[in-house]
């Protein structure tokens, strides 16, 4: 295992905390033993924190119910997706743009939600988000407004999402289908983009020293994490395992099996 840090900020704090969700909190519509206990831990010490997806699917409010449904003590304010970080990335470098969405209610409220217009004649974003039943006629279009010349972005590059029935393609790989017709490469906002990160630092009014990120992947969440200089917590609930660690050049400043560990590692079993 490796070494073994005290994550606390400057002034000894418990950290504010950026959780991804799937593999941290959740497999599925499956509680991750110990982490809806976790989440109330942070509730009731009272420090922020802010659960990451890069399921672009969902609106907030969608996400927060269905953790609400499973036991955690979330809001939607405390969900933070994928969508949401591209379109404010959208509206940062072109306010009142045009957009030609693919994509789900989660995609299409978010541009909605930052006044980007639905536009499938002469766009200046193509962006394509994650869809359980992506339309080929709508991956067609998308990439014919691409070759004439409309911005491609894509909210997440994750190339497939597990099911029970094995995987299934997913945002990167609807890109990849836009990126061969057309020989245009698409810009992904989400992990490990640490864009999606700085926005939500900005969200909680912390910087990186009073912040943690903490995830089950150290391909996204982790090399996030440390670009953006948060100290890192790999939780061994999801992707990654431990025997993966040594194939990266960066690794994670505290690796623990699961939530409830980490609590135990936080001191919260000695404040609350
Ligand atoms: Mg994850």
């Amino acid at each position: 295992m490796t070494e073994q840090k005290m994550l606390k900020t400057p002034s000894g704090d418990i950290p504010c905390h950026l959780l991804d969700m799937d593999g941290v909190l959740v497999r599925g519509m499956t509680p991750i033993v110990g982490s809806a206990e976790y989440v109330q831990l942070l509730v009731d010490s009272s420090v922020p924190f802010m659960v990451f997806s890069n399921n672009s699917r969902f609106t907030p409010e969608v996400m927060a119910d269905r953790l609400n449904s499973l036991g955690f003590a979330v809001d939607s304010s405390k969900v933070y997706t994928s969508a949401l970080t591209t379109a404010e990335f959208i509206n940062l470098q072109k306010p009142n743009a045009t957009c030609f969405p693919i994509g789900e209610e989660g995609l299409k409220q978010a541009l909605n939600d930052q006044d980007l217009q639905y536009d499938d004649v002469s766009p200046d974003y193509v962006v394509v988000g994650e869809a359980i039943d992506y339309s080929f006629q709508e991956l067609t279009k998308g990439a014919q407004l691409v070759a004439s010349g409309a911005r491609f972005v894509g909210t997440n590059p994750d190339t497939s999402i597990p099911s029970e029935s094995g995987a299934i393609p997913a945002c990167g790989a609807a890109c990849a289908l836009i990126e061969a017709t057309t020989g245009v490469a698409p810009y992904f906002i989400g992990k490990p983009n640490p864009f999606m990160m700085r926005a939500a630092l900005a969200k909680l009014g912390k910087g990186p020293s009073h912040t943690i990120m903490v995830g089950d992947r150290i391909d996204t969440d982790i090399i996030a994490g440390m670009e953006l200089g948060l100290q890192t917590v790999l939780v061994l609930t999801g992707a990654s395992t431990e025997s993966s660690l040594g194939k990266y050049p960066y690794r994670p400043d505290l690796v623990v099996p699961s939530l409830y560990h980490l609590s135990v590692h936080m001191g919260f079993n000695e404040d609350c």
